[in-house]
C-alpha cells in the first residue's frame, strides 16, 4: 500500500508538504513555511506525524515556503537525511539563517509589546542553533542520477527551470511488487528562461503533483519585459536622482543585476551611475549563483564565453556593514537594490524612508506585493507612510516591472504537462483555488484526469496499469472546524468573484441558485450569531 498525504499548499501557494507512505518507509517532500494570512499560527501547528518517524526529506528548491519547516522538524526529533541539489544545499544555508534572524526579532519586538499588556512571552519558531543542527543533515545530491533514499524508495532530480538549484523529483516505489512512479514538479520555470536552464521534460509517471501559481494567466514575453524595465529605466535614470529597486535577494537579484549590465552594454544605464547591491545575504546568494554558472542558461553561458560577468555591472558595490549601508544616503544619483522585495523589511525600508519624500526618487518594483506590505501601500497610492516610525509623503515615482518571474505560466505549465505520454493522474497543488481549478480543467479538457485535493487529503497510489483511487478524505489532521469553515468559506468567496467577472449564458436560470445560496450563507450567519451590524447590513442588501 502506498499513500500520498497533501499537507501543504493545497488551495494556496505557501507552505509547500506532502507524504509518501510506502512499505516501513515515510518520505516527505518538501517542509515548506507557511506565507501570508495568519501565517504564524498555521506554522506553530503540530505536524500530523512524528517527526521522528520520518525517513527521509526530499527539497525540490530552496524557497522557504518550500523548506522553511525544516528546522522546525530537526527541532522535533527529526533524524533522517534531507536530500537536495548541491546550489539548494547552500542556498538554503543562507534562507535560513535569514529565517531564523527573522523570527527573532519578530519574538523579540512582540514581547516588549506583550510585556506592556502583562501578556505571556512568546518564543521564536526556531533559532540559529536548530538552523545549524538541521544543515548537519543536509545531503547533497547530482542532477540527474538514481538514489535510493529510503528502503525501496529511488529518486532523481531533474532541473525544473525555476531558481538555481530547483528540481522535478521523481520518485520510485514498489507498491505489492508493481512500481509506481510520481512526479513532484516542485515550482517549474518557464518554458523560455532568462537564467536557468530550461525545465526538464518528463513523459512517463502514474501521478504527477503539479504546481499552478500561475494557472489561470500568462505572463509577458521577455522581449516585452525587457522592452518595459529598459523605458522605465531610461525615464528613472533621466532624474538623476534614487532608483530604488526593492528585491528578493536569492534569484531575482541576479536576475536584475544580469538585466542591469545588459542595460550598460546598450548605454541606456551610463558606466559611471553607481549600483548598490545592499544586502550581505544577496552577496552570498550571488557567489553561490557564481558557483554553480555551468547550471543556468544558454544565454547566460553566452556571455560568460564572451568575457562578460553576468552579476557584475560597472560600478557595482556590494554593500556588506551597516554604515555602509547609511553612507548610502550622501549618494545623490545611484540605483539602489536591496531586500526585502516587498519592503517589509530589510534594509530597502531605511533608503525608502530616506529618500520617498524626493518627487525626482524612483521607485521600481520587480516581483508581486502581498497584502499588508510596505510595498503593496505604495503600488495602492498611498500618500502618507508611517516607515520604521516616521511619517514620510509620498513623492517617488513608482514603477512596476511584472515579468521578471521565475515561474511557468499557463502556457509553460501545460506544455511541460502534456509532455507524459501516458496518461498519469494529475494532483493539482500550490496555487490559489481559482489558478489551480483553472488548469486542472484545462488538464482535463486536454484528456488527463486530474484533481485538485483539499488540505490534508490523502490517496492511495496504485500503478497506472490498475487505475487511480482515491482512497480516503481525510480532514483530521488537527485541522479545526473553524479552519475547515474558513477553507469553505474562501472558496465560496473566490467562487463568487470569479463568476461575478465572467458571467456568460442563461443568467436567468442560475439566479435562483444564487438566491437560495445567499439564503443558505445567511442562516448559516443566524446560527453563529452574526454580529447585528454585519446582519444589518445583509437585510439592506436584500432590499
Ligand atoms: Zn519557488
Ligand atoms: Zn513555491
Amino acid at each position: 500500500m502506498m499513500l500520498l498525504r497533501v499537507l501543504g499548499a493545497a488551495g494556496e501557494v505557501t507552505g509547500s508538504n506532502y507524504l509518501v507512505e510506502v512499505g516501513q518507509s515515510r518520505v516527505l517532500i518538501d517542509v515548506g513555511l507557511h506565507q501570508g494570512k495568519d501565517e504564524d499560527r498555521r506554522n506553530r501547528e503540530p505536524f500530523p506525524f512524528e517527526p521522528a518517524s520520518i525517513d527521509a526529506v526530499l527539497l525540490t528548491h530552496a524557497h522557504l515556503d518550500h523548506t522553511g519547516r525544516v528546522p522546525l522538524l530537526v527541532r522535533q526529533g527529526f533524524k533522517g537525511k534531507v536530500w537536495a541539489t548541491t546550489p539548494t544545499v547552500e542556498l538554503v544555508g543562507v534562507l535560513w539563517s535569514d529565517s531564523a534572524h527573522i523570527m527573532k526579532e519578530e519574538a523579540e519586538w512582540r514581547n516588549r509589546k506583550n510585556k506592556r499588556r502583562g501578556l505571556p512571552p512568546v518564543e521564536p519558531l526556531y533559532e540559529e542553533a536548530d538552523v545549524e543542527k538541521a544543515l548537519d543533515y543536509l545531503e547533497p545530491l547530482s542532477y540527474d542520477d538514481v538514489f535510493e533514499i529510503a528502503p525501496g524508495v529511488k529518486v532523481r532530480f531533474r532541473d525544473a527551470g525555476h531558481i538555481l538549484g530547483s528540481a522535478v523529483i521523481e520518485l520510485w516505489a514498489k507498491d505489492d511488487g508493481r512500481q509506481v512512479k510520481i512526479v513532484f514538479s516542485g515550482d517549474l520555470g518557464p518554458q523560455r528562461t532568462v537564467m536557468e536552464r530550461n525545465p526538464a521534460f518528463i513523459e512517463e509517471a502514474d501521478y504527477v503533483i503539479i504546481e499552478s501559481t500561475y494557472g489561470d494567466r500568462e505572463h509577458r514575453s521577455n522581449e516585452e519585459t525587457r522592452l518595459e524595465f529598459r523605458q522605465i529605466m531610461e525615464q528613472a535614470l533621466k532624474d538623476r536622482s534614487k532608483v530604488m529597486i526593492p528585491t528578493f535577494v536569492v534569484d531575482r537579484a541576479q536576475r536584475v543585476l544580469y538585466e542591469l549590465m545588459l542595460l550598460q552594454k546598450e548605454g541606456v544605464l551610463k558606466d559611471n551611475v553607481p549600483i548598490y547591491f545592499d544586502s550581505p545575504m544577496g552577496v552570498r546568494a550571488t557567489e553561490i549563483y557564481r558557483r554553480h554558472l555551468p547550471l543556468l542558461s544558454a544565454e547566460i553561458q553566452k556571455q560568460i564565453k564572451n568575457g562578460r560577468d553576468p552579476f557584475a555591472p560597472h560600478q557595482l558595490h556590494f554593500v556588506d556593514g551597516v554604515d555602509e549601508s547609511r553612507a548610502i544616503n550622501g549618494v545623490r544619483h545611484a540605483v539602489v537594490l536591496a531586500g526585502s522585495g516587498m519592503a517589509n523589511g530589510g534594509r530597502i525600508v531605511h533608503h525608502l524612508k530616506h529618500n520617498i519624500w524626493d518627487e525626482k526618487s524612483h521607485v521600481v518594483f520587480v516581483g508581486y506585493q502581498a497584502q499588508g506590505t510596505l510595498g503593496r501601500r505604495l503600488v495602492e497610492g498611498d500618500k502618507l507612510l508611517r516607515i520604521a516610525g516616521e511619517e514620510v509623503a509620498v513623492k517617488s515615482q513608482l514603477h512596476t516591472v511584472n515579468g521578471f518571474s521565475a515561474h511557468a505560466d499557463r502556457t509553460d505549465l501545460l506544455a511541460w504537462a502534456t509532455n507524459f505520454a501516458n496518461g498519469p493522474m494529475f494532483l493539482v497543488t500550490h496555487g490559489e483555488p481559482r489558478s489551480a481549478t483553472a488548469l486542472a480543467s484545462a488538464l482535463e479538457e486536454r484528456g488527463y484526469r486530474a484533481v485538485v485535493p483539499r488540505l490534508g487529503e490523502e490517496f492511495q497510489l496504485i500503478s497506472a496499469e490498475r487505475g487511480f483511487e482515491r482512497a480516503l478524505v481525510v480532514p483530521a489532521f488537527g485541522f479545526s472546524d473553524r479552519e475547515e469553515a474558513e477553507g469553505l468559506l474562501s472558496e465560496v468567496a473566490s467562487l463568487a468573484v470569479a463568476m461575478s467577472e465572467e458571467m456568460t449564458g442563461d443568467i436567468a436560470s442560475v439566479l435562483p441558485l444564487f438566491l437560495s445560496a445567499k439564503t443558505l450563507l445567511e442562516t448559516a450567519g443566524e446560527r453563529l450569531g452574526l454580529p447585528g451590524k454585519e446582519r444589518e447590513k445583509v437585510t439592506a442588501g436584500k432590499g
